[in-house]
C-alpha cells in the first residue's frame, strides 16, 4: 500500500519516503505533507519496532 503526498490519510501515522525513508508523520483526515527532500510517494508501515503508540 502505497500513499502520496496531498493525500488524506486514513489513518494517523507515519509515512517512509519511497525514495530516500525519510519519516513524515500525518494524522488522519489531514493531507500528507510532502517529504523533506522533496519526493511525494511514500510507503506506509505498521508494527514497526519501536513503536509504542497505540490507539
Ligand atoms: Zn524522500
Amino acid at each position: 500500500m502505497t500513499a502520496k503526498a496531498g493525500d488524506k490519510a486514513q489513518k494517523t501515522g507515519d509515512f517512509y519516503c519511497a525514495s530516500c525513508d525519510e519519516k513524515v508523520h500525518a494524522t488522519q483526515g489531514q493531507e500528507i505533507p510532502r517529504c523533506p527532500n522533496g519526493h511525494t510517494q511514500f510507503a506506509t508501515r505498521r508494527n514497526e519496532p519501536g513503536n509504542k503508540s497505540s490507539g
